[in-house]
């Protein structure tokens, strides 16, 4: 069940409903959106229909909801949420850009790889401080100097940031420098990870596992929410098949059918979802088409020196060209890029 309040309730109105749950035997989960204040009842000791909340003050409705997702599900939002990334919105009618480097590699390349994708209309950059690498032995980040380097850069060209968190450590070395912390494929179900992040309160953008299906990824989401996170960006990043053509598979029927689950954006990352630069033009554009909120994508000054993923990465040029091509399918469905 979710009791959906006003947003302007005021706290006594908010508490008591929290009261009233917690005195029948409910877990009560508060998250305050930017439209709506939400309250998860989670429990099976009472019976929530005998308790009149849909009279107290400053409910709006109580819905039952029989999903395992509760906070993150489509009813709970009514419509879709919009997340703000510094000056960036995920979830509005423009298509955002996050652009940038696999890895934060030193200050000339991270300030030219923020210069080239400011120019092309990107607002969030991102670049990889602490790397999760397949192998010991691959370069695995600058840690806290890519951090503030990349920080600077993105100030410079009027940016906000993204960079992936690990464990709890690189986490509170990532809230010090960037605007949001993007949760790994590899991490998807570090369950820890995932309350560490709901607490901290930082917008999030949540990848989807290697192999998760999409319940799994949004239990993970409501794993963030439950903390009373409300700034929740989800990340199609291809998941493993059988194909070896490809580095993953992009599960694009994902984009929509998230969409109709939950009310939070979702956002599609051609680069290591098919791990080919010629693949990540055409499928950001069926991304922008099926629905998707904004694009991750790799983007490298000097592709061939990248210390990690210059397979897939796009050069400034490139990148440019596909902003521009973006243009017209975010319009065709609505959009704008
Ligand atoms: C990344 O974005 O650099 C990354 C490691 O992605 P994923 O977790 O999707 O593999
Ligand atoms: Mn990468």
């Amino acid at each position: 069940m979710i009791i959906v309040m006003d947003v302007n309730s005021p706290e006594e109105n908010v508490n008591a409903v929290v009261d009233k749950l917690e005195s029948n035997g409910f877990q009560a989960h508060l998250i305050r959106g930017v439209k709506r204040i939400v309250i998860g009842a989670v429990g099976d000791r009472g019976s929530l229909s005998s308790m009149g909340l849909e009279v107290m003050p400053g409910v709006v409705s109580a819905v039952p909801i029989m999903k395992p997702f509760k906070l993150v599900s489509r009813e709970a939002g009514g419509g879709n949420s919009v997340v703000k990334v510094g000056n960036a919105e995920i979830g509005g009618r423009e298509i955002v850009l996050l652009a940038g480097p696999c890895a934060v590699e030193s200050e000339e390349q991270i300030y030219a790889a923020a210069k080239a994708v400011k120019a092309s209309g990107a607002g969030i950059l991102r670049g990889g401080a602490f790397k999760p690498r397949t192998s010991p032995y691959s370069f695995q980040g600058m840690e806290e100097e890519g951090l503030r380097i990349m920080s600077e850069a993105a100030k410079q060209y009027g940016l906000a940031t993204v960079t992936e968190v690990i464990d709890l450590q690189s986490l509170d070395v990532a809230l010090k420098y960037v605007d949001m912390v993007q949760i790994g494929a590899r991490n998807m179900q570090n369950f820890r990870l995932l309350q560490a992040v709901g607490r901290a309160g930082s917008p999030v953008l949540l990848k989807r596992g290697l192999s998760a299906t999409v319940e799994e990824w949004l239990m993970a989401a409501e794993y963030i929410a439950t903390e009373g996170n409300a700034g929740i960006v989800l990340c199609e990043r291809g998941i493993r098949t059988f194909e070896t053509y490809t580095r993953n598979t992009l599960d694009l029927s994902a984009v929509p059918l998230v969409k109709s689950l939950s009310h939070l954006p979702v956002v599609v990352d051609p680069s290591h979802a098919t791990g080919l630069r010629k693949l990540v033009g055409p499928m950001s554009l069926a991304a922008v088409a099926a629905g998707a909120d904004g694009l991750l994508v790799e983007v490298h000054p000097d592709p061939q020196k990248a210390l990690c993923d210059g397979p897939q990465s796009l050069n400034p040029g490139e990148f440019n060209k596909l902003a521009g091509d973006l243009k017209t399918v975010a319009a065709a469905v609505g959009r704008s890029a």
